[in-house]
């Protein structure tokens, strides 16, 4: 009979494990093994759960990239002697993370699942129960002693994501992420449906390849109707800036004006690397598609079609890191590589 999977729990904070400050009444971290206690469910899965947490759990508004290799450590070390890893995680930038992992792991074949949830585990109306011991389950599905997920997804409310096709968007609901070129990898109801198609296929062969290095020379700038020539150009001065995700209107437009383009053109000249992805809500970029990006596609802006910004700042990153030549370098972006992206049919 196949041993029991085990599964590793890494807790980096997040509201999951917080309790009210008595003095101010804020929301703060606290100890991962009183909170485990408060969750005797854990008990009654069918698989064995070691646990690991960050020294000073977080909120996850202050991850940077020196905790994700943190996270990365913590995975190689235990990736020989674990099945499948559950991440607990703050929500508001749990689908930073989740891209950034997915990509920093390279040749993965065991499940790395992101959860956490809206409200405390010790809350009476807690959405962190269902999170956490669903993600465990998924992270230990099998069959035929392999597992059924082999990438980095986000569990939350019932679905099951590729990781780096996520965002948060909702700060109320219990309903926080969703992924909106990417259908679900699975659904949680009466029954635990896994999207066979959808989910990558096992890499059986290739041994896990881990990537540490994220240059942060990178920024993030969303175009507003009455962006100026003095934002623009603050911007495109920032010392040793290598990367710069624009944020365009619908399928990738942006003004005509001379002077944005000017500008653009320009820095792209002296090597920054330009990425335009949508503030749309769903949906691809596709220069050439309007007079007002057909411009951005003839200097040499990269298109980061429908991937989230989340996606395409943590690719940035991770490519820069990659140290990939300049004349490859678009090409390297507008390639798939973990699934961020749909490919053109
Ligand atoms: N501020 C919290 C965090 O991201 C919110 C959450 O966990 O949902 O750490």
């Amino acid at each position: 009979m196949p041993s029991k999977p085990k599964i590793l729990l890494i807790y980096t904070g997040g509201t999951i494990g917080m309790v009210k400050d008595f003095k101010t009444g804020a929301l703060k971290a606290f100890n991962f093994s009183k909170l485990l206690q408060k969750i005797p469910e854990l008990k009654l899965l069918d698989c064995d759960i070691e646990t690991f947490s960050f020294d000073k759990p977080i909120d996850s508004s202050n991850m940077n990239p020196d905790k994700w290799i943190k996270m990365v450590d913590i995975i190689e070390s235990h990736y020989d002697s674990c099945d499948g890893f559950v991440i607990l995680h703050g929500s508001d930038t749990m689908s930073y993370s989740a891209s950034a992992i997915s990509f920093m792991l390279e040749h993965l074949s065991k499940p790395v699942i992101f959860t956490g949830s809206q409200l405390p585990i010790g809350d009476l109306r807690t959405d962190a129960k269902e999170n956490l011991i669903t993600a465990i389950q998924i992270a230990s599905l099998r069959e035929q002693d392999k597992p059924l997920i082999s990438e980095v997804c986000l569990y939350f409310e019932y679905k099951l994501y590729r990781g780096n096709r996520t965002t948060k968007i909702n700060a109320e609901h219990f309903n926080a992420f969703t992924s909106p070129n990417y259908q679900p990898l699975a659904e949680s109801g009466v029954h635990l449906k896994v999207d066979r198609d959808a989910a990558f296929p096992l890499n059986g062969t290739k041994k896990l390849r881990i990537h540490r290095h994220m240059d942060d020379d990178v920024v993030v700038l969303k175009i507003f109707p009455g962006i100026n020539p003095e934002v623009l150009s603050a911007i495109l001065n920032i010392p040793n800036l290598k990367g710069l995700v624009l944020e365009t209107y619908g399928s990738g437009n942006a003004p005509t004006e001379k002077w944005f383009v000017s500008a653009l053109q320009k820095a792209i000249k002296n090597g920054l690397h330009i990425i335009n992805v949508t503030q749309c809500a769903g949906g691809s970029v596709s220069m050439g598609q309007y007079e007002t990006s057909t411009q951005l596609k003839k200097i040499g802006v990269i298109s980061g079609k429908d991937m989230t910004t989340e996606a395409a700042i943590t690719k940035l990153m991770y490519l820069l890191g990659q140290k990939i030549a300049p004349d490859s370098f678009r090409d390297a972006f507008e390639k798939s590589i973990r699934g961020e992206m749909s490919q053109a049919k």
